[in-house]
């Protein structure tokens, strides 16, 4: 079988050759016959000198107009393609992880260009966030039940990414019920989740070492931990021995299954909950003088698009200045950040500058990113889009 060709316009397939599987529609012969194509077709890529560099998913109507799936120029792109991209994909993971709870596809970095796939052992929570991979939804479900053979396959179809593309949004099964609650295990500890009510996939599997590493700075201390969600970082810090916890979020229904694990885990009478709004919170507590041994904010992502940069890069440092008035002196904080758009630098740059403004000094004991479950492709930097910092505060 023949895809239909897309032309690479001349000089344009510099990147690709370097490694990019990414063509933006400028750098592509956008011809009537390129137009008329239906959005998330597969073509065959050609550059100016009529050589076929390989398979890609094809969107007229978005900005990254082709996402590569292969340079091999004969491939079938089928249950047959997927399902070795996902083995090799679990491969990776089953080495990485002793329990099946993991980050399984993580989109261009896995070869598979917008599909995320997060796997709570027998629940497999999926968001097919281009049309390119909404088209091969079909071939994929069969490929997920080859390799995986889950019960459950939901469909977290509602992104920001898939408006991009011109795709609906949705939450439906692809395979099984729509699940409740789950279990996942992480860094030894049982936590619940909610795929289908929950934010994004209901569990955010990329600061696992992260977590690990804040909590064994909590041991003995009074912890803060702000945007907490469902408590991945509270109660991994309870768990590894910190005095007290109290979690902070504004959302009800985060805090509810934060509560119920923390229960599980045997910690609840340690860690303490409050819906509050955080600056408000943290103003508040730097007003009652709390102190906290540790205090981490991993918030959402301020930073949505280039045009809220400069909004978003204030929002850090504001937060920066907020949170250090409340760690004591010696004492940790901890700061993510998931936006795209901002760099590490960037990031480091406003933090510390917040931390100054509040008449803090100190050191960063680390810099980091997401676990290995969330590969970097080399040659996109906006996939390494998670930044964690943690400072000694003197
Ligand atoms: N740190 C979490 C992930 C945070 S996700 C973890 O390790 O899993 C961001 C969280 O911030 C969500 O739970 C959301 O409910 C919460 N949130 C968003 N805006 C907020 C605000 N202004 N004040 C407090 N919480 C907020």
């Amino acid at each position: 079988m023949q895809y239909p060709t897309v032309k690479i316009l001349p000089g344009e397939d510099r990147r690709l050759r370097h490694g990019s599987p990414w063509l933006f529609s400028n750098e592509l012969r956008m011809d009537a016959d390129a137009k008329a194509l239906p959005r998330g077709s597969l073509v065959r890529l050609m550059s100016g000198n009529g050589k076929i560099l390989g398979v890609a998913q094809f969107n007229p109507h978005s900005l990254i107009a082709a996402r590569l799936l292969t340079r091999n120029k004969d491939a079938l792109i089928d249950r047959g393609f997927l399902a070795r991209r996902l083995a090799r994909a679990l491969n990776l993971r089953e080495k990485l992880f002793e329990a099946p709870h993991y980050r399984l596809v993580h989109a261009e970095a896995d070869g598979l260009p917008g599909l995320v796939v997060d796997r709570f052992d027998e629940t497999l929570v999926a968001q097919l966030n281009t049309a390119g991979m909404q088209a091969l939804e079909a071939p994929l479900v069969q490929a997920l039940n080859e390799v995986l053979r889950p019960a459950a396959i939901l469909a977290r179809n509602d992104s920001a990414a898939r408006q991009l593309e011109g795709l609906e949004s949705e939450v439906r099964p692809l395979k099984g019920e729509l699940p409740g609650r789950v279990e996942l295990v992480e860094n030894g500890l049982t936590f619940l989740a909610d795929p289908a009510g929950g934010q994004k996939t209901g569990w955010f599997f990329d600061q696992r070492d992260n977590r690990r590493f804040a909590a064994g700075l909590a041991k003995g201390e009074a912890v803060l931990d702000v945007y907490s969600y469902t408590g991945g970082f509270a109660l991994t810090a309870a768990a590894y021995g910190a005095a007290s916890v109290t979690a902070v979020d504004s959302s009800a229904h985060a805090l509810e299954l934060s509560a119920e694990s923390a229960a599980r885990q045997g910690v609840a009478e340690r860690v303490s909950f409050e819906r509050a709004e955080a600056f408000a919170f943290l103003d508040a507590a730097a007003q009652a003088k709390r102190r906290f041994g540790l205090v981490v904010a991993d918030p959402p992502a301020f930073v949505r698009s280039k045009k809220d940069l400069g909004a978003g890069l204030k929002g850090y440092r504001k937060l920066a200045r907020l949170a250090a008035p409340l760690v004591s002196e010696p004492g940790f904080l901890c700061l993510g950040c998931c936006s795209h758009h901002v760099s590490m630098e960037q990031f480091a740059a406003e933090t510390w500058a917040g931390i100054r403004e509040a008449g803090r000094g100190g050191r960063l004991i680390r810099s980091s990113g997401a676990g290995p479950d969330h590969p970097v492709h080399p040659a996109l930097p906006e996939t390494a889009y998670l930044k964690f910092l943690a400072y000694a505060l003197d």
